[in-house]
């Protein structure tokens, strides 16, 4: 298998670089320097440039106003962009519902919403997790209950990343108890400004607010905004996560902790020389940069084989776990060099300060940014759930 770029792709990623060179503005790369999360409006600054290059929605055909990547094409553009710290692409509306409101959704669905994800009209959160339904999501028990022309919501749902943000919420309801848990699962998608929806913050250990609890108390919601068909939801559900998965990797933002690591390591002292020339320091960054060289050989090797239409399987389990662990060890390497600098809570770091931070600038986000990290071997499918995966499916255990 060739793992070097086409010509037609080492040309798209000139492009890309161009683009990033004129496009992406220097304040919004500082923030994720800084480590800071992006705020709203410097989400939705992204998003507009990207929307007015054409390249927002790689992932989607042209038909519906995408660019119509190819699988190199997008993990160029997203390890490109992610290593120069731009914001992400807040996936909810692009990466997971227009691909099922593309392949599942009616034609009305697909004329209203699609060009609102686009344009950025609309800001769409995840309804899925519930108290008790995490891993095992099928057991959900938040319920719609059709009445004349509406379902009645009741129920809640948990962890909804940035759903503080968002007007509308895809979300996975209950309507039917009969059969196994699965057949009784509907995709609907609410208008968070419907009477009887609150959405209430969870405050994370590092002080930041980025997931919540969603709660409806008889939300009548339009059986128009029923996605396919009623109790088929869970299929609707599946195609999605596979959507969720991609990139799970993170390649590009493993480059970019990677080399802030670096920097606070030549920054720093150790015995009157830079940290970075301590060995024992020295061969834990080799040790991990080496580890992700190799995942992203991997995921390169997963990304061709998608573009040439095998879908990835538990290969994606693969790379959540060596990605997730590879980030995590960059955090907790960047907090033993960050020293007691990393020990002050600085918890307007988070949201950003004019003020001076205790220590080295570096040094504000380093603790958070660990903290706030043990979500990745969590989230999108916890690792131990993918090590099972990998257990069945690979090993055939
Ligand atoms: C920061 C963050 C953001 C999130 N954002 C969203 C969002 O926007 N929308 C949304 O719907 N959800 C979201 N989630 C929820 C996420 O998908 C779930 O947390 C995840 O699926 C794990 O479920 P759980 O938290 O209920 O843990 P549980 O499923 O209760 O798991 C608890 C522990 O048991 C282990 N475990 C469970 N089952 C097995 C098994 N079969 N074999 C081995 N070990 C097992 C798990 O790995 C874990 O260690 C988010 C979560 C986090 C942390």
């Amino acid at each position: 298998m060739n793992l070097e770029y086409s010509d037609e792709h080492k040309a798209f990623r000139d492009d890309v670089c161009r683009f990033l060179d004129e496009k992406l503005p220097e304040h919004l790369t500082d923030r994720g320097r800084r480590g800071r999360a992006p705020s709203k409006a410097e989400h939705e600054e992204w998003h507009a440039i990207l929307h007015e290059q054409g390249w927002l929605a790689g992932n989607w055909p042209r038909e519906f106003g995408g660019a119509g990547w190819d699988a190199v094409q997008r993990h160029i553009f997203e390890t490109e962009t992610t290593a120069r710290g731009a914001p992400r692409i807040v996936p909810f509306g692009v990466a997971m519902l227009g691909p099922v409101l593309q392949k599942f959704g009616s034609k009305a669905q697909q004329d209203h919403y699609l060009p609102r994800i686009l344009d950025g009209t609309d800001w769409w959160c995840q309804g899925y997790s519930e108290p008790g339904a995490g891993s095992d999501l099928a057991s959900l028990r938040c319920e719609a209950v059709r009445d004349g022309d509406h379902y009645v919501v009741n129920g809640q749902k948990t962890w909804t990343t940035l759903g503080q943000y968002a007007d509308h919420i895809f979300c996975l309801v209950r309507t039917s108890k009969e059969g196994k848990p699965q057949e009784g699962i509907s995709f609907l998608l609410i208008d968070m400004a419907t009477p009887g929806v609150e959405v209430r913050p969870i405050v994370l250990i590092d002080g930041s607010v980025e997931v919540n609890e969603v709660w409806f108390s008889d939300v009548r919601v339009p059986v128009e905004n029923l996605v396919g068909e009623e109790n088929k939801g869970w299929t609707y559900a599946k195609y999605l996560l596979t959507h969720e998965r991609t990139n799970i990797a993170g390649v590009g933002f493993a480059s970019a902790g990677l080399a802030a690591l670096k920097r606070i390591a030549r920054a720093e002292q150790d015995g009157g020389r830079p940290l970075a020339e301590n060995p024992h320091f020295a061969a834990r960054v080799a040790r991990v940069e080496i580890d992700l060289m190799a995942m992203a050989t991997t995921n390169l090797r997963v990304v061709s084989a998608a573009a040439g239409g095998q879908a990835p399987g538990a290969e994606s389990s693969m790379l959540k776990i060596k990605g997730t662990v590879i980030r995590q060890e960059i955090n907790a390497l960047a907090k033993t060099a960050a020293g007691p600098y990393a020990l002050p809570f600085q918890s307007e770091a988070v949201e950003g300060t004019n003020e001076e931070p205790v220590g080295p600038d570096y040094a504000a986000r380093v603790t958070g940014q660990y903290l706030n990290n043990r979500k990745l071997s969590i989230y999108g499918g916890s690792n131990e759930v993918q090590r099972q995966i990998i257990a069945k499916t690979m090993l055939g255990l």
